[in-house]
């Protein structure tokens, strides 16, 4: 077992909630127990490394514009730098950069032998192509995982950077002590970032998996047979009890806004399923905290990795 998890088993929360006129003991998977396990487990890692090899693991994150929510998601990332001591450097570029400006950038950090992970925060203004970056950031530096050899790597298995949301989605799992190994999983979403590697992920630890889409006839009729129920559609509170079934272990990835109140929410209505599922991950504090975890693991592995 890794080190971590022995810290990370007890995560998971029973907490008795009122709902109308009945109470239901539910468990919440406590994902910042988790990704603060993780954490604690990389910062001790990191503190040994100067001894042995001079310096500290570097990440540079570039945000291009200042869409409020990549400002706060490189924030959160710098955050978590200082937190393991990975040094960070964040280059800001202005909305207007032309793509071949953000290129030559990337090539530089490519061959800068100080910088071991190299992450560009996306969405990226319309005028210039993701696929363009992700392709011509360096494999071995790509700490989101996105680059095509580290795609075909997961698919093929052969050695890869892991996406850090499905691979915290598994070590969510494992922490609560759920092994997917002959289990029955569903997966809602088929993104590149999320969808399809967690589906590969579950598949790869024994799972019997199914994915689902928005051409997906009668989504309960699949949902309740789910074990394992793995939502990623970005449809606020999309997945209800009635799609549940008793005991399901429920993993929201969706960050959305709620239609009603503005307030964040997940892609699972939580009043109606926590009840009856045998345990599900809150939104804040299920999967996004355990996406930065990873992202903080990636750079640690980048660097050991090019030793
Ligand atoms: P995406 O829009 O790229 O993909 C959504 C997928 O869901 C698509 O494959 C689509 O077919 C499917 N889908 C949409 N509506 C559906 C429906 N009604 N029925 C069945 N399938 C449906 O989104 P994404 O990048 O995979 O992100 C999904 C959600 O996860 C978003 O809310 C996003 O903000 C969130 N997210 C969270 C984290 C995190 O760290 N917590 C990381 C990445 C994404």
């Amino acid at each position: 077992m890794n080190n971590f998890l022995k810290n990370a088993i007890f995560a998971q929360k029973k907490s008795v909630q009122r709902f109308g006129n009945r109470y239901s003991v539910m468990t919440i998977i406590d994902g910042k127990a988790v990704s603060a396990a993780l954490k604690e487990s990389i910062r001790q890692r990191v503190s040994e490394l100067p001894e042995k090899f001079g310096r500290v693991p570097h990440l540079v994150v570039v945000r291009v514009g200042e869409d409020p929510a990549s400002v706060v998601y490189v924030r959160n990332k710098e955050k978590a730098c200082e937190a393991v001591g990975i040094r960070n450097s964040t280059i800001v570029l202005a909305e207007t950069t032309a793509e071949e400006e953000l290129l030559s950038l990337i090539e530089a950090l490519n061959g800068d032998n100080t910088v071991d992970g190299i992450l560009v925060q996306l969405p990226l203004p319309k005028h210039i192509s993701e696929a363009r970056v992700i392709e011509t950031i360096a494999r071995e530096k790509d700490v989101d995982g996105f680059h095509p050899y580290n795609v075909a790597g997961l698919w093929q298995k052969t050695p890869h950077v892991s996406p850090c949301t499905p691979a915290g989605i598994m070590k969510l799992l494992a922490a609560i002590g759920v092994d997917p190994k002959g289990k029955r999983a569903v997966v809602i979403g088929r993104s590149n970032i999320v969808g399809l590697p967690v589906a590969k992920m579950l598949l790869d630890a024994n799972a019997t998996v199914t994915l689902c889409h928005t051409r997906t006839v009668d989504l309960p009729s699949v949902t309740r047979q789910a074990e394992i129920l793995v939502v990623a559609a970005g449809r606020a509170k999309m997945v209800t009890g009635d799609m549940v079934a008793p005991g399901a272990i429920v993993i929201d990835v969706g960050m959305d806004r709620d239609p009603e109140t503005g307030k964040l929410c997940g892609d699972v209505d939580f009043d109606s399923v926590a009840p009856i599922a045998g345990a599900i991950t809150p939104v804040p504090g299920g999967v996004g905290p355990m996406t930065i975890a990873c992202l903080m693991e990636n750079t640690l592995e980048c660097f050991l990795a090019s030793r």
